[in-house]
């Protein structure tokens, strides 16, 4: 796959056994927490009507239409584009034609939105181009025995805008979200509360702990890259289950590494070189 030339991204897991859920909303780091509610929309990333195909030769016009028209005839067009760069895991693609990408970035922004490339979210971070985003979910689905099984309870840290956050709430069962900024956590509160997505929960609080309340995790998924991953990590992992973050190594260069939770024990695949924004301690 292409090596994406700028930041971001966020997290994943898979299924685990049905150990008991965090009550929301939760207290972490002393700041409280909402848990979202949001409906599913159907819309089969293949699907464009004739109308939509001939609305693709015009410039994206946010607003134009309303999820079912032009908006998402682009949103077809960039799943094609996805499917031509050899990313093919179905439910992946739908998953990504399904979210409204223009809906989560600043409006002079939605324009770009159906690019292949990462847009500024404010505070400093990006969201990841999207076949960063589908390349990672894909990774995260493949850790699946079952690859047309759903995953189950995934933690992601980094919510940003709460895009990624959104596309797994198509792919998992349960997605706890953590976001180390409160001006983001808000943001995709802000984002994510029209979309009424029942199984998204957003945390406001320092991602290198994990999740506990929410542990284990059929899979978890970095937006961040540093240069170790965090044992909380690994030791919130379900037995079975998969993570994918970006990792730094001494010189600074990242690269996406995919950690199975196995019972002969911890196995750590190196994959492409990537470019995400820092993985910090602490929030702000
Ligand atoms: N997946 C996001 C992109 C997020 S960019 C989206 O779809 O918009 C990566 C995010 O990781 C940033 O918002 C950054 O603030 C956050 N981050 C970095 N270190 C973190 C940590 N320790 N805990 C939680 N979030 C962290």
């Amino acid at each position: 796959m292409k090596t994406p030339s700028k930041p971001p991204l966020d997290s994943a897991g898979k299924l685990s056994s049905a150990g008991s859920r965090p009550a929301f909303p939760v207290q972490l780091n002393g700041v409280k927490s909402n848990s979202f509610a949001i409906k599913k929309v159907a819309v089969s990333a293949s699907s464009s009507s004739a109308a939509g195909q001939n609305d693709l030769k015009k410039p994206f016009q946010p607003g134009a239409s309303d999820g079912f028209g032009l908006d998402s005839a682009v949103r077809a067009r960039m799943v094609r584009r996805l499917a031509e760069q050899g990313l093919h895991d179905a439910q992946v693609l739908a998953a990504m034609g399904a979210v409204q990408r223009h809906h989560f970035v600043d409006t002079a922004l939605a324009g770009m939105a159906y690019e292949d490339t990462s847009l500024p979210i404010g505070f400093g971070q990006t969201i990841s181009k999207p076949n960063v985003v589908a390349r990672m979910l894909e990774l995260l689905r493949h850790g699946l025995t079952d690859a047309s099984g759903r995953l189950g309870r995934v933690l992601e840290i980094g919510t940003g805008c709460g895009y990624q956050a959104a596309v797994l709430s198509h792919l998992a069962t349960e997605v706890y979200s953590m976001e180390r900024l409160r001006g983001l956590h808000d943001k995709a509160r802000e984002n994510l509360r029209t979309l009424r997505l029942a199984n998204v929960h957003l945390l406001f609080g320092d991602g290198m702990h994990g999740f506990a309340k929410g542990a284990p995790y059929a899979a978890i998924i970095a937006a961040a890259g540093g240069e170790a991953i965090p044992p909380a990590w690994t030791g919130q992992l379900a037995m079975g289950g998969r993570l994918v973050a970006p990792l730094q190594d001494a010189s600074g260069a990242q690269a996406l590494v995919v950690i199975d939770r196995t019972p002969q024990g911890i196995r750590q695949t190196l994959l492409e070189a990537v470019h995400f924004v820092p993985l910090k301690s602490g929030i702000g």
